[in-house]
């Protein structure tokens, strides 16, 4: 299977830059850390991950840089089980997730999209919701779990 690809921690940065956010060495260290994780982690992940590099960075900081992120839409919050997660992955795409640890997998969307023409005019007339896009959560047990 086709891995989705991920925004380069540079890309990143470039938008960051072109959003007027500065070039802080704790956010480049957010970003850096969250571009190259496919794990989806939640903020507190994050925070746990990179204080000991940073002893004085406030979970506020990790926080507030994935809210900036998330609003120039290079990341999702995406919520699974719970947990407020974060995508690095801004693209449609499903989700495989764990049943028993929680491992998240990005799964590619065929494309076309599996869902038939018949079924977005379904949901577009029987609840009055514009379909822009689709995503599946597939939930079983991965590799190491089952
Ligand atoms: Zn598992
Ligand atoms: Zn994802």
């Amino acid at each position: 299977m086709v891995a989705v690809p991920h925004l380069t921690p540079d890309s990143m940065l470039e938008a960051l830059k072109q959003a007027g956010l500065k070039r802080t060495p704790q956010r480049m260290a957010i970003v850096r850390e969250l571009a190259t994780d496919a794990s989806h982690p939640t903020a507190q992940d994050l925070f746990e991950r990179l204080r000991g590099a940073f002893p004085t960075m406030s979970f506020a900081t990790v926080y507030n840089t994935l809210d900036a992120l998330t609003k120039i839409g290079l990341v999702r919050p995406l919520r699974l089980g719970g947990a407020l997660r974060f995508d690095p992955n801004a693209k449609p795409h499903h989700h495989a997730v764990c049943d028993r640890c929680g491992t998240v997998i990005d799964l590619p969307i065929p494309s076309p999209s599996p869902t038939s023409p018949s079924v977005r005019k379904t949901i577009e007339e029987t609840f009055h919701f514009e379909v822009h896009t689709e995503e599946r959560t597939y939930r079983g047990l991965c590799g190491r779990c089952i």
